[in-house]
């Protein structure tokens, strides 16, 4: 287009005059990105240092925002973003001490938040209708236990069965899951499961005291290795420093592969809530370091999807579309996330409007076992699917 600067042009990403740049600008990691953002496509394979993943969190913000648009658009469809729903299908008591966590039982007393006990399939199936016809293609189903319990297995089953059958894609956080479950889960065709590492290993005890970083991990491979796509971010502004953010980017680097979705939540203070109160005390975070933060997941985890979740609600508009700058290519629709308020969806339908953002449409996967008849002995049997 005439007269419109193309991203892809070399010039668009010649570094400007180097004595106005910090000093971290002048390594040839960063003078290789900045003059070729094809680079990336090899760094996909053999991840970033520490010191590198340092370097990207102290770029000038603009030069951090091209560069992770730049590699944006060599993996996904510009101005193309992924929406999804979220539903509590089981509310509040949970027996972990998440200490940003209003539907943590640890902290009933002061957060006064209202247990509820499961929603029926019924229910939770004409959210999903709702949220399919409103245009999300995944419906993510979140439920405040420590794991799913071996009566709660076969009603996720049935959730996930039904949803698909919608044709939405499905995912779900449910707490720890073994190898036995996350099989159960792929078998059913659940397609991403959502399991936060929340912030860095060292920062993580300031968090959650009931359960192990290692133990989230161990979760995430469970899923990792049962066929199901990780879906796995972090909070931001829970007060960690940057340094835990690297610590964190640095985590999703370390695994086999990155998470396939990787959410960058802003943390919505809750009063009643250790951290929370914490944070309302002291003052929260810039927006400008969660922006960052996005770049940096985006830059380093190339091929993933970078989503918008908790803390969109309190943003201006001009906030949000620096989010998609940097790289965001996913969120959630709808007034509620879980217990915590989100952006109205009559306003994300507005602010897409005017950012010119299009809808993904969903591409489920089939489930892993097919329930089938035996020609012979005329019993119900199973069929289970290649990958
Ligand atoms: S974040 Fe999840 S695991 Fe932690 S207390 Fe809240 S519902 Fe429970």
């Amino acid at each position: 287009m005439a007269g419109l600067l193309s991203i892809s042009e070399p010039d668009a990403t010649q570094p400007t005059d180097a004595s106005t740049q910090p000093d971290t600008t002048n390594s040839d990691f960063l003078a290789n990105l900045a003059t070729d953002a094809t680079q990336t496509d090899s760094k996909v394979a053999t991840a970033y240092s520490r010191e590198e993943i340092a370097q990207l969190f102290d770029l000038p913000l603009m030069d951090l925002l091209l560069q992770a648009q730049t590699i944006h658009r060599k993996h996904f469809t510009a101005n193309e973003v992924q929406i999804s729903t979220l539903l509590s299908i089981k509310t509040g008591n949970c027996p972990e001490d998440c200490g940003y966590c209003s539907q943590s039982g640890h902290h009933r007393d002061t957060t006064k938040l209202q247990a509820e006990k499961r929603i029926e399939v019924d229910k939770v199936i004409a959210a999903a209708k709702r949220a399919k016809n409103s245009g999300s293609s995944r419906f993510c189903m979140g439920a405040a236990w420590k794991h799913p319990s071996a009566k709660d297995m076969p009603y996720v089953v049935e959730l996930i069965k039904e949803v698909k059958a919608l044709g939405l894609e499905t995912c779900m956080t449910l707490g720890m899951l073994d190898t036995n479950q996350a099989t159960q889960l792929a078998d059913a065709g659940l397609d991403y499961y959502n399991h936060n590492l929340d912030t860095s290993r060292s920062y993580y005890e300031q968090v959650v005291s009931t359960r192990s970083y290692d133990e989230r991990l161990d979760t995430i491979e469970n899923v990792r290795n049962s066929g199901i796509n990780v879906c796995s971010g972090n909070i931001v502004g829970m007060g960690e420093s940057r340094d835990d953010r690297i610590d964190w980017v640095l985590e999703l680097l370390k695994m086999p592969k990155a998470p396939e979705s990787i959410p960058v939540n802003l943390l919505v203070p809750i009063a009643g809530t250790p951290i929370g109160d914490k944070v309302l005390a002291e003052g929260q975070l810039s927006v400008l370091e969660w922006i960052r933060t996005i770049a940096v997941a985006r830059i380093c985890c190339p091929t993933s999807y970078v989503r918008l979740s908790a803390g969109r609600e309190s943003l201006s508009d001009s906030e949000q579309a620096l989010a998609f700058m940097a790289g965001a290519n996913s969120f959630f629709y709808g007034d509620k996330l879980l217990t915590t308020g989100n952006a109205s969806q009559s306003g994300d339908d507005r602010l897409m409007r005017e950012l010119g953002l299009t809808k993904q449409f969903a591409a489920p996967r089939a489930p892993k076992v097919l329930p089938v008849m035996d020609a012979m002995s005329g019993h119900q049997t199973q069929v289970v699917l290649a990958d």
